[in-house]
């Protein structure tokens, strides 16, 4: 059924120099066993659970709400809708993906389908190597992100699983009261991908998600492999 499948990678590599949100540790690696010492090498790492390409459990903001290792894996291999507004956003680091580029997605490419992950594509991920041009300032993070309206539609018209974007967060940097974290996604049990790339080379519809998200037994979050599948 996949044989034809083109395969899709949309991970940042996971090492020391990946963008943190602003106070959280990088992520460490240290050597423990070698090959040439030991006859096998192994490293021991350490990360906070959002870390670069990661998966926000619903519990990163509801209390009571499921840990990552809840998750069906069922939810995690989903069809995606891939809403590129990249053109509209330019440098505008403060855009905010509104109800009515949804509805007019819908209007070209058909009804987002019950049970899809929303990802969204503003062109930040061309900026993912350099911290200031892709999260801004610590104080002052500056990206772009769902905007609140959108959000709810998705959730409660569209009855969408996850939200998926190329920048930081969810919640575009401004939105310092995580609105769509705390009162649209998280409370309703629904999970979010940070950190995407490689967006621009998915369809409008029509491909498939595979969020390969470590099961960390009660934890918020973790790294995740993304790959994305095209029929
Ligand atoms: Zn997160």
């Amino acid at each position: 059924m996949l044989n034809n499948a083109q395969v899709v990678d949309l991970t940042i590599p996971l090492g020391a120099d990946v963008i943190m949100w602003p106070g959280a540790p990088a992520p460490t690696a240290e050597t423990l066993v070698t090959v040439a010492h030991d006859g096998f090498f192994a490293r021991q790492v350490t990360f906070f659970e959002h870390t670069g390409t990661h998966f926000d459990a619903p519990c990163h903001f509801t209390e009571g709400q499921s840990t990552v290792d809840q998750i069906p894996a069922k939810s995690l291999v989903r069809p995606i809708a891939v809403i590129d507004i990249s053109a509209r956003v330019g440098d505008d680091a403060d855009a905010v993906l509104s109800l009515e580029e949804v509805l007019a997605f819908e209007a070209t490419h058909g009804a987002i389908p019950e049970g899809s992950a929303v990802f969204l594509r503003t062109g930040w991920e061309d900026r993912n190597r350099d911290s200031v041009a892709y999260a801004g300032e610590p104080g002052n993070l500056r990206f772009p992100g769902f905007g609140v309206e959108a959000a709810e539609y998705l959730v409660s018209t569209r009855k969408i699983v996850g939200l998926g974007i190329d920048t930081l967060g969810i919640d575009s940097g401004a939105a310092t009261s995580f609105p769509v974290h705390s009162q649209i996604t998280h409370p309703k049990g629904l999970w979010h991908l940070e950190n995407l790339q490689n967006l621009k080379e998915l369809p409008p519809l029509g491909a498939w998600v595979v969020v390969g998200v470590l099961p960390l037994v009660g934890g918020s979050g973790s790294p995740a492999r993304v790959i994305a599948l095209l029929p």
